[in-house]
């Protein structure tokens, strides 16, 4: 599990502990203060019962005392005398006590009753102990106004009683309605609190989820800059990083890597045929075989369209890397299934070895790449190995490409004509515009020594146009004369011209500007291109046919072309490669070979020029074999226009039409 998700996990446990902790500190508080208002109720009115209980015991006795100085003074008994002392005292040390007791905590006012109380008290006892006036202390007028004093006494602090229970009531009145009202303003405050507690908590959830949401994205947007979202395997960056760390254990260790460079086949044709969905599919599939061929330490990754890489660390013999490539060149060659049809692709592996072939990530992936094109070259499904001739070809490549732009500017590209003749009559039928490169220094160079190059970098999109334009435009000249009735210019098409935009438009364009007969411009399209099965060049050779353009399939037998291409595309014409004619007087079976070719062509309506005819053996046989022209250095060999014009300039007889 990654560290994202067990802090996913964890995050919301702290969040409930958090929830739980305030929740249970929320109802201690509301319980405290619960329970300290309760005591506050229950103790308030105990207080005031107690205060007036005292009170009402002390009137009580005042109303002894009345009753005790009344009795004495009709009974004048020594003995009753000493009872309404004693009670005097007992009176005097009660109001004491309630003086005390309530100095500081008088609710009720024990106070007006203590100051009411006490001077009679102060009085009677004086009188009583020390006489009034000129009268004994016990005697009846003493008792008398001892009595009176008592009795008033008593009936003031009767009404004070009464004022008191009154206070008592107001008192709780009071009390309870602050008691109220404080309940009422902290149950609103702990409520508040406790609603704004919930909202934090939400709202801390809420952010926690915007802070996950936050760093999942950010964990997507660092998985998508390092990983391939079709395959999921590291991307192009990723496995850099991952070549430069093995180089950097390498240097330490002192040991070996291999660097595997995939590409398939098959693949654009799968693509452009099919679509992208099953191109997609493709990719999937393959991703999953190589890495099913590869060991579990190995590095897959897909570095973008086809190309796929893979990083053999600890490797201690080149044998394995070739082990490896040969087993996912096995796995690559098994039929795919994409969505239910079944597609065979392929690929061509380039291995580079360091630190024999370079240190840093950047020269091994050029080696691996260039030794993947030298596979491609050799007929692909196979691996090669990076070799230093690699790097000198790949320059010569660069530099090459650079001198043709130069030379298309300059002037320097030229067209020859080969002159095509009738066999059986030698008449000229046609010329074929053959390209030529007047280099400054290195002399005259062959297509053979540039298209190539200029076909793989796209430069023969240009050189393809002019040579269409020069080409028309020198032939004209020839046209005045009395030509075969079937006579046609020829011109060789590359497949990258289709693919840069050759269509019906731009042809028409080069024939309006030069003037040149469509019908008498036959293009020379190769196998491969027959091969490739897309359905625009298809729609751009039905135009062409429309135009009247004929089409010739140059270097016949040397492609792997189905013969059933023959039927599909609106060719009409078959050039036999000159590898089938070279031979064809000493080896049998070349020659039974291109019997066949002849025969089969004309089975299809197709004519059929033989190319490459270097002796009178081989045009003699040719023309016996039923083939209907010729091309090679015999009849003649590619000359100027100038040359061509000498030559339509002589009234050729007419035999036959292409
Ligand atoms: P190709 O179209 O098959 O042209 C015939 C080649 O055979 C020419 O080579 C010609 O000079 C050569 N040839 C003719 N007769 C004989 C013979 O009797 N013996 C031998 N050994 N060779 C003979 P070239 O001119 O060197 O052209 C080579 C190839 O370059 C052409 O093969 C064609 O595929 C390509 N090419 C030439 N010009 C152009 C062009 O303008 N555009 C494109 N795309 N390709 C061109
Ligand atoms: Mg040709
Ligand atoms: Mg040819």
């Amino acid at each position: 599990m990654s560290i994202l998700n067990r802090k996913l996990l964890i995050r919301p446990y702290v969040s409930i502990g958090l929830v739980v902790v305030l929740f249970l500190g929320t109802s201690g508080v509301i319980i405290y203060f619960q329970k300290t208002l309760l005591e506050i109720e229950e103790a308030l009115p105990i207080k005031l019962a107690k205060q007036e209980s005292d009170i009402r015991v002390l009137i009580n006795d005042m109303g002894h005392l009345v009753h005790s100085i009344d009795f004495a003074r009709t009974d004048q008994s020594p003995k009753t005398f000493r009872m309404v002392v004693r009670l005097t005292l007992q009176i005097e040390q009660h109001l004491e006590k309630i003086s005390e007791d309530y100095q500081f905590n008088d609710v009720l006012g024990a106070s007006a009753v203590h100051a009411r109380l006490s001077p009679a008290i102060f009085d009677i006892k004086g009188w009583l102990t020390d006489g009034l006036y000129n009268f004994e202390p016990n005697s009846a007028q003493t008792m008398k106004v001892a009595e009176t004093r008592a009795r008033h006494a008593h009936e003031e602090a009767e009404i004070l009683l009464q004022q008191v229970s009154r206070t008592a009531i107001d008192v709780l009145t009071e009390q309870s309605l602050r008691i109220d009202n404080f309940r009422s303003i902290m149950i609103i405050t702990l409520t508040a609190l406790a609603i704004m507690t919930i909202g934090l908590v939400i709202l801390g959830f809420r952010l926690q989820n915007i802070v996950f949401a936050l760093k999942e994205s950010e964990e997507q947007i660092r998985y998508r800059a390092n990983y391939d979202s079709l395959t999921n395997l590291p991307n192009r960056l990723n496995f850099t990083e991952h070549l430069s760390d093995a180089l950097a254990r390498n240097r330490r260790d002192q040991g070996q890597i291999a660097l595997l460079f995939i590409d398939l086949d098959r693949f654009k044709t799968i693509n452009d045929t099919l679509g992208h969905d099953f191109g997609d599919e493709l990719i999937r599939q393959v991703a999953t075989r190589i890495c099913q061929a590869v060991r579990e330490t190995d590095v897959v990754s897909r570095l973008g369209g086809d190309e796929f890489t893979v990083l053999l660390a600890n490797m201690t013999d080149e044998i394995h890397a070739s082990i490896i490539a040969k087993g996912i060149l096995e796995q690559l060659a098994r039929p795919f299934l994409l969505f239910g049809h079944e597609v065979y692709s392929g690929a061509s592996i380039g291995i580079t070895v360091s630190p024999q072939d370079g240190a840093d990530a950047m020269t091994l992936l050029k080696n691996a790449d260039m030794a993947m094109y030298e596979a491609k070259d050799q007929g692909r499904n196979t691996f090669r190995f990076f070799t230093a001739q690699m790097t000198d070809r790949a320059r010569q490549f660069l530099e090459l490409d650079k001198e043709m732009r130069r030379a298309l500017t300059q002037n320097e590209l030229q067209i020859r004509f080969q002159p095509i003749f009738e066999l059986h009559d030698r008449s000229l039928v046609g010329v074929e515009a053959l390209l030529r490169w007047q280099h400054p220094d290195k002399g005259l160079i062959l297509p053979d020594d540039f298209i190539e190059v200029a076909e793989e970098t796209g430069l023969i999109e240009d050189i393809g146009h002019w040579v269409l334009r020069r080409a028309c435009f020198e032939a004209m000249a020839w046209l005045e004369h009395d030509l075969h009735p079937g006579f046609y210019l020829a011109i060789n098409i590359s497949m990258r011209q289709f693919k840069g935009g050759l269509d019906r438009k731009r042809l028409s364009e080069i024939l309006d500007e030069t003037g040149f007969p469509a019908d008498k411009l036959l293009l020379e399209i190769t196998e491969t291109l027959l091969m490739d099965d897309d359905a625009r060049i298809r729609e751009v050779l039905s135009d062409f046919r429309e135009m009247g353009v004929r089409l010739a399939v140059d270097d016949f037998g040397t492609g792997y072309s189905a013969l059933s291409y023959l039927r599909e595309f609106p060719v009409n014409t078959l050039k036999i490669d000159r590898t089938f004619i070279q031979d064809i007087s000493t080896s049998s079976s070349n020659r039974r070979l291109v019997e066949t070719i002849i025969s089969m062509a004309h089975g299809l309506d197709l004519v059929t020029i033989a190319e490459g005819v270097e002796s009178s053996d081989q045009d003699v046989l040719l023309s016996e074999l039923g083939c209907d022209m010729g091309q090679g250095y015999y009849h003649c060999k590619p000359v100027a226009a100038a040359e061509i014009d000498k030559l339509t300039a002589v009234t050729a007889p007419r035999v036959k039409a292409v």
